[in-house]
């Protein structure tokens, strides 16, 4: 009897999936095999902060599917509106339905907004190619209208992994246009990159600080209109843009899916496995019960979850054992315009440290997971704008 399994998302979770199920399925002809995302492309998430400074980027971070995948997997093109585990069926954003046997949620995380008022209307996110190119041309349109002695005020609020970077890169198209640009990163906790290494926080910082980029820690925004955001304790600031980078949070089509779930993120074993025996869940989508030894919501743990992942689903078919998963970090490497930070790199006995080797390896990472889903002449292309 032919099997269905079903990916859903083209992230670093769905499309690594994808990849490694293809492998160790090894062309079996009893599994069909069918992925589903709202995207025809994987987008490089984790660098597509490079966009806002340069929308030309576009082009190395949008992977087509049909560069991922093989010929025998079945893409099809469409949101995931529901997921019904007693029909075993998903329901899609057109009204059609897809069957499964076993499926994977690799469908990532939408951004929080924690109830603060005005947060979710007036600000700019980024959690998608079209985000990065809002964020482009809300920057560049407040530039235009600005001058020396009235600069455009750019806030990013949240400074974890998508705010540093995201303001590292306005900073870079202010400095590579000389536009009248003032830049102020916004975090509600202590310090920067909040629950990181004290090293790592004050690098990050010095290098946020180098860039003129204007930083405010241990303030959380209460309220935001149309052009002022409001905080706890300081001076309330006017803006230009605003993008908000806070927090994540899981997606809404999970709502009323039937396994336990934290915010719409599903709750899964080390094997991936949720509550019913038939659905797995990594990367974003998901918290994956590991112990002591939790994994981040991070592009590094997608991508190393998904190739156990790819192995599990092979196994479940054929009925043999799953394998569990550890997160194993391979260190924290955190780009601020073209200077990067790298730290905890394993076999490297400098803890934190920046110059020409951080950015290198930076650049390696994204490089190394274009040319592993794609090809290494893609991944040649890239190389530049990484
Ligand atoms: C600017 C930025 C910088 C970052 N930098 C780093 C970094 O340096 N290092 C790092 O490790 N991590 C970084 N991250 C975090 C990292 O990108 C995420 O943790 C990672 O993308 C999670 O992978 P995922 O596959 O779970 O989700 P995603 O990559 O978000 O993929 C989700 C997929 O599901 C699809 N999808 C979503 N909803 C639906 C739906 N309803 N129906 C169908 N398809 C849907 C999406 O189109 C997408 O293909 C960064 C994130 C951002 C935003």
């Amino acid at each position: 009897m032919t099997e269905t399994v079903v990916v859903l998302g083209a992230g670093y979770a769905g499309a690594g999936a994808i990849k490694s199920l293809e492998d160790h399925l090894d062309g079996s002809a009893d599994v069909d095999v069918v992925w589903v995302s709202d995207r025809d492309y994987h987008l490089v998430l984790h660098e597509s902060h490079r966009v806002i400074r340069n929308p030309d980027v576009e082009r190395n971070v949008r992977l087509p599917v049909e560069a991922i995948k093989s010929p025998s997997t079945r893409f099809i093109e469409g949101g995931v509106a529901g997921l019904d585990p007693d029909s075993r069926e998903i329901s899609l954003d057109d009204g059609s339905t897809v069957n499964y046997d076993y499926v994977l949620v690799a469908l990532g995380s939408r951004t929080a907004y924690y109830g603060i008022p005005g947060l979710e209307e007036f600000s700019l996110t980024l959690k998608s190619l079209e985000d990065s190119l809002a964020i482009h041309e809300g920057v560049k349109a407040a530039a235009r209208e600005a001058t020396d002695e009235d600069p455009a005020r750019i806030v990013v609020g949240g400074a974890g992994l998508s705010g540093i970077q995201t303001a590292g890169e306005i900073a870079e198209f202010r400095d590579s246009r000389h536009a009248p640009i003032e830049i102020h990163l916004v975090e509600a906790l202590e310090e920067v990159f909040p629950g990181n290494d004290p090293e790592l926080q004050g690098a990050l910082r010095k290098r946020l600080l180098d860039r003129d980029i204007h930083i405010s820690t241990a303030d959380p925004i209460t309220e935001a209109d149309e052009s002022t955001i409001y905080f706890d304790d300081g001076n309330p600031l006017d803006y230009d843009v605003f993008v908000w980078t806070g927090g994540i949070t899981g997606r809404e089509c999970l709502t009323d899916a039937a396994f336990e779930n934290n915010h719409n993120r599903v709750n899964t074993d080390a094997t991936f496995r949720t509550s019913d025996d038939r659905v797995f869940a990594i990367g974003d989508s998901a918290i994956i019960d590991l112990g002591e030894n939790p994994a981040p919501p991070t592009a590094q743990a997608a991508w190393q979850a998904a190739e156990v992942a790819g192995k599990n689903l092979a196994r479940t078919v054929r009925g043999q054992p799953l394998e569990t998963w550890d997160y194993e970090s391979k260190g924290t490497l955190v780009s601020v315009g073209g200077t990067a930070v790298a730290h905890g790199i394993p076999g490297i006995p400098i803890g934190t440290f920046g110059g020409p080797i951080a950015k290198l390896l930076k650049k390696g990472v994204a490089a190394r997971w274009i040319a592993d889903m794609t090809t290494v002449r893609r991944a040649a292309r890239a190389w530049p704008n990484m």
